[in-house]
């Protein structure tokens, strides 16, 4: 039989989660992050359900030619912008809108000569310190692209470094930085990740970006998903591949690092780090077997993971384990793997199928 390790992605979710976007962010248009394959849920399968967003936003060049290759039309942000005019080639034939966060890519677009689209978007580093220009040098680079022959619009964008963190100092200086830098340019207005759809009404503008939202998860580290309202799209599944007997006393795994405290009734689920699961995970990571929450124990190995089935008696080998999803939230998890949410939904294996419900 063939291992049954899916990834089973709820288009109808993502539906729900950006009308709950929506009902935070009434005013605003949104914009929705499918970078990095929609944050591991495959781009070709929860497309269909964001095509009430008014805009798309990825990485990179062949993540925006992945959508268009899809047949999609909407429009399109590479939020990392171009770093040469074949990339701006491309980009022009994929219509895509660019991010210029750089004055070095603005020089490089008044060489190419005209513009590759009529709506542009100048990042402006309010203080994250990634990627944006200083704001002193915001009208002057604002005046040079809107001065380029075919463009039409140029917007002004910036990207909070925490606006999760309940001390919101940090938002509030970039909030004020930014307004400073644009003040009298002409353009729209784009700041808030999901953390400030959230948190920060102020910085709604005329723009959000929702990425992490989108797929039912919650930026905010003392909530969940579904304590927000939002559905997790993405439920990984294994099956139990072996049940087995480990008396008192014997360690279950590599290095030894679990001790049966008394005799344990050990399930073997069919999914490992080679799969995604994090090796990380601490003993004690729930996992659900049937309906039932029972821990890791023993440390993730490539293809396999080991579970104390002590609250499941009555598991069989066959049955479904779900590693996260409904019923048990990725943050969950990622608490117990000390990293985020979002690094444990994109770094699904290829080896992992996926079906969409
Ligand atoms: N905007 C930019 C520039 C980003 O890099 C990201 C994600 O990393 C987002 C928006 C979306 O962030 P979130 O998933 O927290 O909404």
């Amino acid at each position: 039989m063939a291992r049954n390790t899916l990834a089973r992605i709820e288009p109808d979710a993502v539906a729900h989660n950006l009308a709950v976007v929506r009902r935070q962010a009434p005013r605003s248009r949104v914009m929705a992050v499918v970078k990095a394959d929609a944050y591991g849920h495959r781009i070709d399968l929860v497309l269909p359900a964001l095509e009430a967003a008014d805009m798309l936003a990825v990485a990179t060049l062949d993540e925006a030619r992945a959508i268009r290759r899809l047949g999609n039309r909407q429009p399109v942000l590479l939020l990392e912008g171009v770093l040469d005019s074949s990339d701006l080639a491309v980009a022009e034939s994929l219509g895509l809108e660019l991010t210029l966060h750089h004055p070095d890519q603005v020089e490089m677009l008044a060489r190419y000569g005209h513009a590759p689209t009529p709506r542009l978007w100048l990042k402006v580093d309010s203080g994250m310190h990634r990627l944006g220009v200083e704001p002193a040098r915001v009208a002057e680079l604002h005046g040079r692209l809107k001065a380029l022959p075919g463009v039409k619009q140029v917007n002004l964008v910036s990207h909070f470094a925490s606006a999760e963190d309940p001390d919101d100092r940090l938002v509030r200086e970039q909030i004020a930085r930014f307004d400073a830098a644009v003040v009298g340019l002409d353009g729209e207005h784009c700041l808030a990740n999901s953390a400030a759809i959230l948190e920060h009404p102020d910085a709604h503008r005329d723009w959000v970006r929702a990425g992490v939202l989108l797929y039912g998860i919650s930026p905010l580290p003392d909530r969940t998903g579904p304590d927000l309202d939002l559905q997790p799209a993405m439920s990984l599944q294994a099956e139990l591949l072996a049940i087995n007997r480990v008396p008192a006393g014997e360690s279950i795994g590599y290095g030894a690092r679990f001790t049966a405290e008394r005799d344990l009734r050990v399930g073997v689920a069919g999914i490992g780090y080679g799969d995604g699961y994090p090796r990380s995970v601490a003993d004690g990571t729930p996992v659900l077997v049937g309906d039932k929450l029972c821990r890791v124990v023993g440390r993730v190995s490539m293809d396999m993971v080991t579970l104390d089935l002590a609250a499941c008696p009555e598991a069989r080998i066959g049955d479904r384990v779900v590693l996260w999803g409904r019923g048990l939230p990725v943050e969950t998890v990622a608490d117990g793997a000390d990293t985020i949410p979002y690094e444990l939904v994109c770094r699904i294996t290829r080896r992992v199928r996926y079906r969409a419900l």
